[in-house]
């Protein structure tokens, strides 16, 4: 039986709608055999994740999905193999507890402005123990009939240049990819061509990756198609970058992208599988 492999997804530890229980048994059933929970800038939702899995024939990655800023554009690294006890790294994931909850704070005050009420203690009680998201805020603004679609909130209110929008101070990039490598893991940059960059851009971002020793990119992911699976191939193979897939699922509601339904990786491109122990 080949290995299927999913390295990127969310469970209630940041924004998924699953636990980390119910994630595990949900690739399980899709046929992962690998899968890596990398919950945005924590690791909390691994211990029951591997309570989960060691009752099922599915290998657990320790992952991690850490935002993080370069050239004052906000990135996503996912961390694979990480020792979520590395000090540094965990000490980190506590402090951007703390950033997501003042941010949370100040987005809030921002639509009280436009006089959308309670949305701070709804995030809280929708984020629980985990980290608190703009995910949060887009269901709580759905929720209460301000939007009629996610997408809506982050266009009207939650979206970089938006009202309620909050810029934040993520580590910087070399910064954050040294807390993945120390922690022993692999630093992947995520979905590359979601960060609306144009050509140039992207081959800046790629090498300054590279550089700060990133040694993987995401070529598949769930909403990639053939044609940027294939720019991607080639973007990782010319700076020497290995290739990793992953569904970034959230929620069973987004039935177009699902834990395990990935796109082969490219047969050119080394898989990023090959560097995790
Ligand atoms: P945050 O890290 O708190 O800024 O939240 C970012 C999360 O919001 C992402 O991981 C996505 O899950 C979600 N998100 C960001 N932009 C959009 C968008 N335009 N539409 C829907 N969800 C989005
Ligand atoms: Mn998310
Ligand atoms: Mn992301
Ligand atoms: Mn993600």
């Amino acid at each position: 039986m080949p290995e299927r492999y999913d390295l990127h997804c969310h469970s209630t530890a940041s924004d998924g709608a699953l636990s980390p229980t119910e994630l595990i048994q949900r690739a399980h059933q899709n046929g992962v055999t690998a899968l890596a929970l990398t919950d945005h800038d924590t690791t909390m939702g691994l211990s029951e994740a591997h309570a989960c899995a060691a009752t099922l024939d599915i290998r657990l990655i320790n992952g991690i999905e850490l935002s993080a800023s370069w050239q004052n554009k906000c990135l996503h690294i996912v961390g694979l193999g990480i020792d979520p006890h590395y000090a540094p790294l965990d000490n980190a994931t506590h402090q951007l507890q703390a950033t997501r909850l003042e941010r949370a704070e100040k987005i809030a005050e921002k639509l009280e402005k436009k006089r959308i009420t309670g949305a701070l203690e709804a995030v809280k009680n929708a984020a629980g123990q985990g980290m608190i998201t703009r995910s949060h805020f887009a269901a709580f603004l759905l929720s209460q009939h301000h939007v009629s679609t996610q997408q809506e909130a982050f266009d009207r209110y939650l979206g970089k240049g938006k009202p309620a929008y909050v810029a934040t101070t993520w580590a910087e990039m070399d910064v954050a990819v040294n807390w993945i490598t120390e922690a022993g893991g692999v630093a992947v940059l995520a979905h590359p061509l979601r960060y609306k960059l144009t050509t140039n851009w992207i081959k800046r971002l790629l090498a300054a990756f590279k550089d700060t020793g990133g040694q993987s990119i995401e070529v598949v992911t769930g909403r990639n198609n053939a044609e940027e699976i294939k720019i991607l191939a080639n973007y990782a193979n010319q700076f020497e970058l290995a290739g990793s897939v992953g569904s970034d699922f959230h929620s069973p509601i987004t039935p177009w992208v699902e834990l395990g339904r990935l796109a082969p990786l490219p047969d050119s491109v080394q898989p990023v599988w090959e560097l995790l122990n």
